[in-house]
């Protein structure tokens, strides 16, 4: 397997560092390389797919309590 490294100082070791993009006011994460900061990537700091899933058990469960099949068949 290939590991990913830092194209500004071969690097291999990642972190995760919150930031705050001019004009953009959604949480997010810049992906940077631990040993010089060089920034990969930029993701949301919530992941819309785990919330959608938190949602769906959530709903789940609700209904459960009142005898009713509610959420997705997704589990
Ligand atoms: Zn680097």
């Amino acid at each position: 397997m290939t590991v990913s490294n830092c194209i500004k100082c071969e690097g291999t070791v990642f972190e995760a560092v919150e930031v705050t993009i001019e004009g953009v006011d959604r949480a997010l994460f810049a992906i940077q390389c631990t040993g010089c900061g060089g920034v990969v990537s930029v993701v949301e700091k919530h992941d819309s797919a785990s919330m959608i899933h938190q949602q769906n058990r959530a709903l789940i469960f609700v209904g459960q309590q009142f005898g009713m099949k509610l959420g997705l068949d997704t589990e």
